[in-house]
C-alpha cells in the first residue's frame, strides 16, 4: 500500500485521454511556478489581462503518459492564485486533488460538446469552455474578484480556481476548475438544477435513466420538495442569494442555475460512491490494487478524508453535524419533517444578455423575418423570477 502511494506521489500524469494528462501536467507545472513567486499584496489591473505560456517538445521524461508536443497557457495566474487563497484552498491540496490521480470524465454534455470532469476526490469540477466563455470570463474577473473580496466569501457564486488553455494535436481545449457544489464525501440522494422557469424545465427520460440524474424546476415542484431552514441559516442563505443575483443582473448575466443537492440523513447509503467503494474494498480486505485498477484508483489518503473511524460507522448515518462538511452545505431546520443537508450553489453564470439576444434574434429573423419580437427576458426580470421561485420553496 505504501509503495502504491509513493508511486502516485511521483505524478505520472497518467490518464485515459491525452488532454487529461496535459491538464494534470499543466496544473502541476503552473502552480509550482507560482509557488516560487512572491505574491503582491494587491492585484493590479494588468494581472487581469496577464497569462503564462509554455511549449513542450519532445518531452523525454514520462513519454508513455504525455504527448510529446503540447502547449499550455494559464490565464491570469496571480488572480486565480489569489482566488484560491480567498476560498481557502491550499495550492498543495489543489495540485494533489487534480494531479496525483486522474480526474474522472463524467459524461459529454450536449450543449456545444463541452466536457465535464471531476477530480478523483470529488472536490473540484473541471469543465471545458468555449473561447467566447474565456472572453466573457476576462470581462467578469475584475468585478468578480472585487465582489468576492467585499462579500468576504459570503457568496454562492461559482468559485473559479484556475483557467487554462491546452493545445495538443492541433486542437485547443479551454478548461476551468471550480469547487464542487456537492459534498466530496457524502451522497446527494437527489439533485436539482433550478432556474425559476417552467418552460421545458423537466428532466428528459434519457436524463432520468442515468445513475445520478439532474432534475429540474418542474420535477422539483412535482416532487413537492421544500427546503426547511432555521431562521439564521435561512437569512444567511437568502442574503447571499440576493446579493449574488443582483451582482449578476448588474453585469447583464442570466440563465444561471441554483444547483440543489439533497442528502437524506436517515438513509444508510450516506457516502458518495467513491468513498463507499473504498470502504467496501477495505472491509473485504481488498485494498491491494491490481494494475488494471490502479489507473482509476483514488489516492489512499485524500487530504481531508474522514478518519477511518468515521468511515466504519456504517449501520446508520454519521452524526448530522459531520455531513455539513462542505462550503455549500446547510443543515435542515430542527423542526423539518426529516433531517437533511442541502448543498446549494450557483452554477453556469456566463450567459450574457446581449449575446443571447443576438442569437435569439438571428434565429427569429431566420424563422419569422426581421422585426419579430424577442422573447428573451431581461437579466433583472430573470433574477426576480429566479429569487421568487426559490423563496417559494423555502420553509
Ligand atoms: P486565446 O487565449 O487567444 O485562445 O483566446 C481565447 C478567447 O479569450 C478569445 O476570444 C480572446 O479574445 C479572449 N481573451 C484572451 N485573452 C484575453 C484578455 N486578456 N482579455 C480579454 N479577452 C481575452
Ligand atoms: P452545466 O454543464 O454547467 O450546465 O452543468 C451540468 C450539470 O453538471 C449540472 O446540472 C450539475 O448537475 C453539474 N454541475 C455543474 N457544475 C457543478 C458544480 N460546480 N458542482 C457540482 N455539480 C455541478
Amino acid at each position: 500500500r505504501k509503495k502504491h502511494f509513493k508511486k502516485q506521489k511521483q505524478k505520472l500524469f497518467r490518464a485515459s485521454e491525452p488532454f487529461i494528462s496535459v491538464f494534470m501536467w499543466a496544473v502541476n507545472h503552473t502552480t509550482k511556478e507560482l509557488s516560487n513567486m512572491r505574491m503582491p499584496l494587491m492585484l493590479m489591473p494588468d494581472d487581469f489581462k496577464a497569462f503564462s505560456k509554455i511549449k513542450i517538445d519532445n518531452h523525454i521524461f514520462n513519454k508513455e503518459n504525455l504527448p510529446s508536443h503540447f502547449k499550455v497557457k494559464e490565464y491570469c495566474p496571480l488572480v486565480f492564485k489569489k482566488l484560491r487563497e480567498i476560498f481557502g484552498i491550499d495550492d498543495k491540496d489543489y495540485v494533489n486533488s487534480l494531479c496525483v490521480s486522474q480526474p474522472v470524465r463524467v459524461e459529454d454534455k450536449g450543449r456545444s460538446g463541452s466536457k465535464f470532469l471531476h477530480s478523483c476526490d470529488r472536490k473540484f469540477i473541471i469543465k471545458t469552455l468555449s473561447s467566447e466563455d474565456i472572453a466573457e470570463m476576462h470581462g467578469l474577473l475584475p468585478k468578480y474578484h472585487q465582489f468576492v473580496v467585499e462579500r468576504n466569501r459570503k457568496t454562492l457564486l461559482p468559485q473559479y480556481l484556475g483557467m487554462y488553455r491546452l493545445t495538443l494535436n492541433g486542437a485547443e481545449h479551454y478548461m476551468m476548475v471550480t469547487r464542487n457544489v456537492l459534498s466530496s464525501h457524502f451522497k446527494a440522494h437527489k439533485k436539482y438544477d433550478l432556474k425559476g422557469s417552467t418552460v421545458q424545465r423537466e428532466a428528459s427520460n434519457k436524463e432520468k435513466k442515468k445513475e445520478f440524474p439532474t432534475f429540474k424546476d418542474n420535477d422539483f415542484v412535482k416532487d413537492n420538495v421544500k427546503i426547511y431552514l432555521d431562521g439564521e441559516s435561512r437569512e444567511d442563505f437568502l442574503s447571499k442569494l440576493k446579493s449574488d443575483i443582483e451582482f449578476l443582473a448588474s453585469l447583464k448575466l442570466m440563465d444561471y442555475s441554483l444547483l440543489v443537492g439533497i442528502h437524506d440523513c436517515e438513509r444508510t447509503d450516506c457516502y458518495a460512491d467513491h468513498i463507499a467503494s473504498s470502504i467496501d474494498g477495505e472491509q473485504n480486505g481488498n485494498m491491494d490494487v491490481s494494475p488494471a485498477e490502479e489507473e482509476n484508483a483514488l489516492p489512499n489518503t485524500p487530504p481531508d478524508s474522514p478518519s477511518g473511524e468515521l468511515l466504519r460507522q456504517d449501520s446508520r448515518c454519521l452524526d448530522d453535524e459531520d455531513v455539513v462538511d462542505s462550503f455549500y452545505a446547510v443543515k435542515s431546520a430542527q423542526n423539518a419533517p426529516k433531517s437533511e443537508v442541502y448543498y446549494m450553489g450557483l452554477i453556469d453564470i456566463l450567459t450574457h444578455y446581449d449575446t443571447k439576444k443576438k442569437a435569439a434574434h438571428a434565429v427569429k429573423t431566420a424563422k419569422h423575418g426581421a422585426g419579430a419580437e424577442i422573447s428573451s427576458i431581461q437579466p433583472t426580470l430573470y433574477s426576480k423570477r429566479f429569487y421568487e421561485f426559490i423563496c417559494d420553496r423555502l420553509v
